[in-house]
């Protein structure tokens, strides 16, 4: 063989390997998206979606609100110990941590929150709620559903899990910080990122929509006590009046956001509670005020958290009150705002638009000022939360926001969270395998 046919030989070769290695890349991303179709298909069969529908309203009929969901954790565990997937318990409390896949890095969290809300729940169905002042106005049972979903689903491909799928389901997300305690506990201190969803009910069954960046506020609450001297109101120049100096400081609190914070850094404050006296005719000694005030960015936050205080403080010497502020960092501590992490968003958009469609996928939705405390983690680890539409019925303009006593939820969604939940996390850890962290993730080999 001369030279040059030799030379054209190795070229074809070349070529040959070339084209495997295109035909092998374009099979293997073509047997992802068909494993995720699969997923979806699963889901929506009628076995599994009247088991997932089942646990749904066993929770939804037995609601329990933050750290107190003994019998939501055990129903979960039992679930878990049916599909054969082992579990840490307890964890902050009542929370479960699962685990799907080799055991060994790299590790990727999916997450749902259990617990319920105080309200009485006021639609008429055969599986409201039997416990009185007590719903799953938030969702929260569909997201455990829709989780424990995703574990069956993962169980069921464990062998092409490359690493280890970490399933965190996690107590009080409603004003407890459950997931500052579940990081606390150090069972996510290996996971190289995280993925949550939160139910939409103005959005309609499968859809669902995010964006990258800054999502959802950081909020603080401040409650305050303004102490003057009570007397009889026929004779105030003998008093000193809480009323009118509480009635200045909550003026005066408006100011923060329409003149000191940047039009375009979003905030707010509000004042919603404001109690003091009884007697028509008696000037009291005090008066409690109390609200929240959100942004999204954790510097703002910190400002309007001085400011708060500066401003009740000071505002209240003026009419010669003394106040003391109280930010509830114990009952109700400050959530900081859910961020979405850029490499996330590019991995979700892949991963939703293919199994849902582009058109169902939306990326426009502002920004909400509500608060998650999905945000702690997103703090120390790279995570990306997104909403599930489960509007009861398409184009309904009425349905209920959740937190409402009316909120009803289309258990047809369920599905499509599982099949999510399962879809990015075998992506995630695919990926990771082939390109390395998405984002700026730790990566050992235990967890
Ligand atoms: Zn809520
Ligand atoms: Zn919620």
């Amino acid at each position: 063989m001369s030279f040059c046919k030799c030379f054209h030989f190795f070229i074809i070769i070349l070529q040959v390997f070339a084209a495997i290695a295109i035909f092998s890349l374009a099979d293997s991303s073509l047997t992802q998206n068909q494993l995720f179709t699969n997923f979806l298909d699963t889901a929506k069969k009628p076995e599994f979606f009247d088991w997932m529908v089942k646990i749904r309203r066993k929770i939804h009929q037995f609601p329990e609100l933050r750290y107190e969901e003994f019998e939501t954790s055990k129903v979960i565990r039992t679930e878990l110990d049916k599909l054969g997937i082992p579990y840490k318990h307890p964890v902050a409390v009542t929370g479960v941590i699962g685990f799907i896949g080799t055991g060994k890095s790299p590790f990727v969290a999916i997450r749902a929150d259990m617990d319920a809300l105080p309200i009485q729940e006021l639609v008429e169905w055969e599986h409201m709620s039997q416990v009185p002042g007590k719903m799953h106005a938030c969702g929260h049972d569909a997201h455990t559903t829709m989780l424990l979903g995703a574990a069956k689903i993962l169980k069921q491909h464990e062998q092409e899990i490359n690493g280890t799928v970490v399933l965190v389901f996690q107590p009080g997300e409603e004003g407890g910080a459950g997931a500052k305690k579940i990081l606390e506990s150090g069972a996510l201190k290996n996971v190289s990122a995280i993925f949550g969803l939160h139910v939409l009910p103005t959005l309609p069954v499968g859809e669902v929509a995010s964006r990258s960046g800054p999502m959802m506020a950081g909020n603080g609450r401040f409650e305050a006590i303004i102490n003057g001297k009570g007397g009889h109101a026929a004779i105030p120049h003998t008093s000193i009046d809480p009323v009118l100096a509480a009635s200045n400081v909550v003026i005066s609190l408006q100011y923060l956001v329409s003149r000191e914070a940047d039009p375009l850094d979003s905030q707010v404050v509000t004042v919603a509670k404001f109690q003091g006296g009884g007697a028509l005719n008696v000037i009291p000694d005090y008066v409690i005020i109390g609200g929240t005030f959100r942004s999204f960015s954790t510097e703002s936050l910190e400002h309007l958290r001085q400011r708060v205080e500066q401003v009740i403080v000071g505002q209240a010497a003026v009419q010669r009150c003394n106040a003391t502020v109280n930010f509830l960092d114990e009952a109700s501590p400050s959530y900081p705002p859910t961020i979405n992490d850029g490499g996330l968003h590019e991995q979700f958009r892949d991963v939703a638009e293919n199994l849902l469609g582009a058109n169902k996928v939306h990326f426009d939705k502002p920004p909400v000022t509500a608060s998650e405390d999905f945000s702690f983690y997103q703090k120390v680890i790279p995570g990306y939360f997104f909403f599930l539409g489960m509007q009861k019925a398409s184009n309904d303009h009425r349905a209920h926001f959740v937190h409402s006593p009316y909120l009803v939820i289309n258990e047809e969604g369920l599905p499509y969270g599982a099949a999510l939940h399962a879809s990015l996390a075998v992506n995630y850890l695919e990926k990771y395998l082939q390109d390395g962290p998405m984002a700026e993730g730790k990566y050992r080999d235990e967890l």
